[in-house]
């Protein structure tokens, strides 16, 4: 099967581990389709795989996803209780960031993931995740506030890459995951996401 939008959460992390769409396949050692329950409430969307994710095909692995468990633990969450997903399936060289083209021929797989999963939140990691719901936004301004796209309600938030590198910024993550408890009783999941604006976004990069 090749048409993305018609594919089951199975045969989507097979075509990811399989694609040739956009040059990033070449160096991979394994792509990273994402993972956690088909059902979730909350999902969380990174900007794409590094180095150990590229040698584990798993997101958030590394010293990022420790501090991701943190803050989940912070608010009596386990990652298995959450979906985490990249906009981007394989590594960029270097841990450069994505190119337009690169997000662009990744998309579809994040679109039908969505679309598939249906979560009741979703929670944005860093710039190139929040672009998808907030192009032209700065994270500086709106990270924390939940808007409504749907039935789904979108949380900004920062990467946690950055809080490990500027400590001042984890607090502000610790503070906004704090909000999550009641932002995920508002929601309501289980029903089909307003597709995110249109590549408008693609002109920021
Ligand atoms: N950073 C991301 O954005 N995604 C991962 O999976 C790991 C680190």
């Amino acid at each position: 099967m090749s048409d993305i939008s018609q594919m089951n959460l199975e045969q989507l992390a097979a075509a990811i581990r399989a694609c040739t769409r956009c040059p990033l396949h070449s160096g991979r050692t394994h792509a990273v389709p994402g993972e956690g329950p088909p059902n979730p409430e909350i999902m969380f969307i990174g900007e794409g795989p590094g180095f150990h994710e590229d040698r584990q095909g798993r997101p958030f692995v590394g010293s990022a996803g420790k501090l991701l468990e943190e803050l989940l633990a912070g608010i009596g969450l386990t990652r298995e209780q959450v979906y985490i997903a990249n906009v981007v399936k394989c590594r960029p060289p270097g841990n450069r960031d994505p190119l337009p083209e690169e997000l662009v021929a990744c998309k579809p797989y994040l679109d039908r993931q969505i679309e598939l999963l249906q979560p009741g939140v979703i929670v944005t990691l860093g710039r190139f995740s929040m672009y998808r719901y907030f192009p032209g936004q700065s994270i500086s301004r709106i990270h924390g506030q939940a808007r409504q796209f749907g039935d789904v309600l979108v949380v900004p938030m920062l990467h946690p890459a950055a809080a490990l590198h500027q400590p001042q910024w984890r607090s502000t993550l610790e503070a906004d995951f704090q909000k999550l408890p009641q932002i995920i009783a508002r929601a309501a999941p289980g029903r089909a996401a307003e597709p995110p604006p249109e590549p408008r976004q693609l002109s920021l990069f």
